[in-house]
């Protein structure tokens, strides 16, 4: 460790180590602190992948997809509220983050489906497998051989500013050895706060209880530090609740599964609302069932298109019939019920009709192939939309709209990309995309100082 960086990054997530890439070629010499043991963040648990517009793999695949569609299905599923020029250039630079990914190694070319969009946008690896943890490893090879040093066990308590210049940081290593380290410029990108059940009780009382998707690291503390050097928020309230988690261990079940085909069934195994719906309306129909869960259930087919499964299935998540008889009996739903519910849903599939709830799309195949499965799941607390205002540029706002100079900030850390609503895989999207350019950006304002 050294006394002076170009760059201090804060937080060792997706956004901070595209940051840190991106910087370093740049020429800059960056450093990237991490409080929690391993690198990662929230980015490490994100499942359904990465979305993107008229990228090349879309071209190769045949899908016809563009910007403005992307823009204007992100705006209806975040109710219009989104900040409108971060969300143009979020969709405009999305393709080539796709592309910038692919030549560091980081090759996303298998396309889904999530919920509240059109067409296929949501970029996962090969083997369809959960974004998260390839995305992490690829990004990690990447700031090791660029020899970009990582500290992990390094909790930022402040950032330092003289003059209204922002010159740096404190910081705790392992809990007990503090340190100052001077830079030209900080990147906060720290993550959001659905792990600070104080924060979150404080905007949404009404999410007293709820279970949380996030690794313990997402505390907000880059909102209150960049609160305290004058920065302003937006959305704070808007908290995601993501309707898939596994209740008992808080663990997320990815969106993927329902965009490989799965439904959703209630204790009476009915179906009851288009299981494609946004996050947040597909919450709030879980939580009109007087039991406030539901089941997902898939098939075969499903959980071979759906790589994310085969770890569910080693956490215990799942139970398994060789028939939709024995399947009902493992979950306690009445057996004819759920006879019926498949037998209507295959016909909807057939006929590319969902007269019950207007699903129309992952449709592609019936649910036909034993064995078959459930998950039982909940709604659980999952991202914070909210957070510090920044430009397209990632510099920090004051209440003025003015850029604190030296202060940059990406990721989940900032607010108004999603508006009230995220779309599932915009925020791996959004990470480098806005990660890319604090890399950029704050290089170029170290190089003009
Ligand atoms: P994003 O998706 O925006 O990159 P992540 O949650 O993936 O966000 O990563 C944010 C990272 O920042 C997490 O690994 C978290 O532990 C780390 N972090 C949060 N607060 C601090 C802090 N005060 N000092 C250092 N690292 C922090």
């Amino acid at each position: 460790l050294k006394d002076n960086y170009d760059i201090v990054i804060i937080g060792a997530g997706g956004a901070g180590m595209t940051a840190a890439l991106e910087a370093k070629a740049a020429g800059m010499n960056p450093v990237i602190l991490e409080k929690m043991p391993i690198a990662g963040g929230n980015t490490s648990k994100s499942s359904s992948g990465m979305n993107a517009s008229q990228t090349k793999f879309q071209t190769e695949q045949g899908i016809q997809d563009s910007n403005d569609k992307f823009y204007e299905e992100t705006l209806k599923g975040g109710k219009g509220t989104n900040n409108p020029e971060m969300l143009r250039f979020f969709v405009d630079n999305s393709a080539a983050a796709i592309d910038w990914l692919d030549s560091i190694g980081i090759r996303l070319n298998n396309i889904t489906i999530t919920g509240g969009m059109s067409v296929e946008r949501t970029h996962r690896p090969e083997d369809g497998s959960a974004v998260g943890q390839y995305l992490v490893k690829g990004l990690v090879t990447n700031v090791q051989e660029q020899q970009i040093p990582l500290f992990v066990n390094a909790d930022v308590k402040e950032i330092t500013e003289k003059d209204g210049k922002v010159n740096g940081v404190k910081v705790v290593f392992n809990g007990t050895d503090e340190k100052t380290i001077t830079s030209k410029a900080v990147i906060v990108a720290t993550g959001g706060f659905g792990a600070n059940f104080d924060m979150i009780e404080k905007v949404r009382p009404d999410l007293a209880g709820y279970v949380t998707t996030n690794q313990e690291g997402s505390t907000g503390d880059g909102i209150s530090m960049i609160e305290k050097l004058g920065g302003t928020t937006v959305d704070m309230d808007q908290i995601q609740v993501h309707p898939t988690v596994q209740q008992e261990k808080s663990y997320l079940i990815g969106e993927v599964v329902r965009g490989e085909g799965a439904i959703l069934v209630n204790a009476e195994g009915k179906r009851f609302h288009n299981e494609m719906d946004t996050r947040d309306n597909v919450t709030a129909a879980i939580n009109a069932l007087p039991e406030k869960n539901a089941w997902l259930v898939f098939d075969s087919g499903v959980k071979s298109r759906a790589k994310a499964i085969e770890q569910y299935e080693k956490m215990g998540f799942t139970v398994q019939g060789d028939t939709i008889e024995a399947l009902a009996e493992k979950m306690g739903v009445p057996a004819a019920d759920l006879k019926t519910t498949l037998d209507t849903w295959n016909n909807a599939v057939t006929n590319k009709n969902d007269a019950e709830f207007g699903r129309t799309t992952a449709m592609d195949n019936a649910l036909t192939g034993a064995p078959y499965y459930a998950i039982k799941i909940g709604p659980g607390i999952h991202y914070t939309m909210g957070g510090v205002v920044i430009n397209t540029n990632t510099e920090v706002l004051n209440k003025d709209g003015q850029p604190i100079p030296g202060l940059f900030a990406a990721g989940e850390v900032t607010g108004g990309l999603h508006g009230q609503n995220r779309i599932g895989g915009n925020s791996v999207g959004e990470i480098i995309v806005f990660g890319r350019q604090a890399g950029v950006k704050s290089a170029e304002f170290v190089k003009a100082q």
